[in-house]
């Protein structure tokens, strides 16, 4: 099943249609590679060229998410930065509280846990994310410097 397909499965269970301006964007969006917030998505479309409003892009975006086509990382401060996870492998992150740095981690440990938690409490899982906060390699050294 290509992202199309997925993503126009998820929108048929909330009424919705794969119209020609939510294919576009996500056509778009796979092109995308790596971490990005909305504001230099935005940018990306209008550099290609791509006539899409804010507001349509955004909510888009929220739908990807939703979708599981895309992964949304809170930050700490400043807006919360995307990543496209379709053909990508899965993986969680490290946020960097000072810098904002992301740092990418999987962990065959952690992921084979999660599952076991989840079928002793009966839980179906179909989505996780993990997210570790904290300081990196980097920000580590200043920390304690100025500590
Ligand atoms: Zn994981
Ligand atoms: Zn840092
Ligand atoms: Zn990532």
């Amino acid at each position: 099943m290509d992202a199309a397909e997925r993503f126009s499965r998820y929108l048929a269970t909330n009424h919705l249609r794969l119209t020609r301006e939510r294919r576009g964007i996500l056509e778009e969006l796979l092109q995308i590679k790596g971490h990005f917030d909305a504001d230099a998505l935005l940018a990306h479309f209008r550099r290609r060229g791509r006539p899409a409003s804010r507001a349509t892009l955004y909510r888009t975006l929220a739908r990807l998410v939703d979708a599981g086509l895309v992964h949304k990382i809170e930050m700490e401060k400043g807006q919360a930065q995307y990543e496209v996870m379709v053909g990508r492998h899965h993986h969680d992150h490290m946020i960097c509280i000072r810098c904002g740095r992301i740092v990418e981690f999987e962990s065959r440990e952690i992921e084979r846990l999660q599952t076991a938690i989840c079928r002793r409490k009966g839980f179906t899982m179909t989505g996780h994310m993990h997210q570790i906060r904290g300081h990196c390699s980097d920000c580590a050294g200043k920390e304690r410097r100025r500590a």
